[in-house]
């Protein structure tokens, strides 16, 4: 059975879109897409009065590369998310099909899965935040036809096993798809899954720029899938998905200067990770700190809402994660410069943090 029988019928029936950048092929006087003829001020060459490629080969050969897929097995979107979107959107009928989850993890699965009115079935992590393979498969209804997996896992940092994504991609094949979210898979000490979907044709894996690579305001991330998978999405994808302003800035991270730049700063973020969970689980008030393969850490506290009212006061956001399940007393703090982790541990180890917790919330705005 070919993984396309588990996508919507009508989405595989479809004939897409024909652009006119598509259907254009060697012409050097453009006269069919009612573009301007004149480049915009500051275009430094790009082309922009022009629609950009909607795949350009260049990008694609280069995350290729990068990723170690074919450039077929490759869908390049505005960020990650836009994948997410489009696999709900291409595998789930409205108010019939469902994804599956594991709780606490990222919000986008499910809010992509409400857009499209598919059921979201939860199967939640273990309370150590491993995942509970045997639970995920028994969930597994007919109607579930994506599987999101996360590793490491946003908000609570752990890694998923490759043997544990093998044995959920092996049991899944003919019912669902097994999607593996990548996006901080730079900072740990693992290596992708993206080597296993010449093996499992049901396995899709998620990949970003947006985190080790520096470039979220870019927002270009990849699906890397089996070809029909890929060839499925492009014919739903948004015609001109990328502009060329971002195509060139992701191409330029790519050149060996900027592998060696990213490089540096996932050292310098990993080093930092470990160096900021010791100095925060030595602190009064703190709970925990949950061991972390990514670039934040979650750090739960005595009276959490207090220690973000406080960092806030001091001019410091962190994400509040208070709402997750199994999370109702932690904070998630991403790993800065060193000067700015430097700070949080300051704000956090400032008189009024003296282990009774800080309810009365009168340090508020010490800092500011
Ligand atoms: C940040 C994040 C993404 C989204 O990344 P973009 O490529 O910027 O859309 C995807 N998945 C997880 C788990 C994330 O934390």
């Amino acid at each position: 059975m070919s993984v396309l029988e588990l996508a919507r019928p009508e989405i595989r029936a479809m004939q897409p879109y024909s652009s006119a950048r598509m259907e254009a092929s060697g012409g050097k006087i453009m006269l069919n897409a009612n573009e301007s003829a004149w480049a915009p001020p500051g275009d430094n060459a790009l082309g922009c009065n022009r629609y950009p490629d909607p795949q350009p080969q260049a990008l694609l050969q280069a995350l290729a590369a990068l990723y170690g897929v074919r450039a077929g097995q490759i869908l390049v979107g505005r960020g990650s998310d836009e994948a997410i979107d489009l696999l709900v959107r291409a595998f789930c009928r409205a108010g019939q099909d469902a994804i599956a989850i594991q709780p606490p993890t990222f919000g986008m699965y499910a809010v992509c899965a409400h857009v499209q009115n598919a059921a979201v079935v939860e199967v939640p992590l273990a309370a150590d935040f491993t995942l509970d393979v045997d639970g995920v498969l028994a969930a597994v209804t007919p109607a579930v036809k994506l599987v999101f997996v996360c590793t490491p896992n946003n908000p609570t940092g752990q890694l998923v096993s490759q043997q544990q994504v093998e044995r959920l991609a092996q049991a899944l094949a003919g019912r669902a798809l097994l999607v593996v979210d990548e996006a901080y898979i730079e900072f740990a000490d693992a290596t992708s899954m993206a080597g296993l979907i010449d093996r499992y044709d049901n396995l899709a894996v998620l990949r970003t720029l947006s985190k080790a690579w520096a470039l979220a305001g870019a927002r270009i991330g990849s699906l890397l899938a089996n070809e029909e998978v890929i060839s499925l999405l492009r014919r739903i994808m948004a015609p001109y998905p990328l502009p060329r302003p971002c195509v060139a800035l992701a191409l330029e991270a790519m050149l060996p200067a900027g592998q060696a730049e990213a490089l540096a700063h996932v050292t310098l973020v990993r080093a930092d990770r470990e160096r900021m969970a010791r100095a925060l689980a030595a602190l009064p008030g703190v709970r925990e700190v949950l061991p972390s393969q990514a670039n934040f850490l979650a750090v739960r506290f005595e009276d959490a809402g207090a220690v973000y009212q406080r960092l806030l006061g001091a001019g410091i956001v962190v994400r509040d994660v208070r709402r997750y399940p199994q999370l109702g007393d932690a904070l998630r703090i991403t790993i800065g410069t060193e000067a700015e982790n430097e700070r949080v541990l300051a704000v956090l180890k400032s008189p009024a943090m003296d282990g009774r917790g800080f309810a009365d919330g009168s340090a508020l705005g010490e800092h500011a």
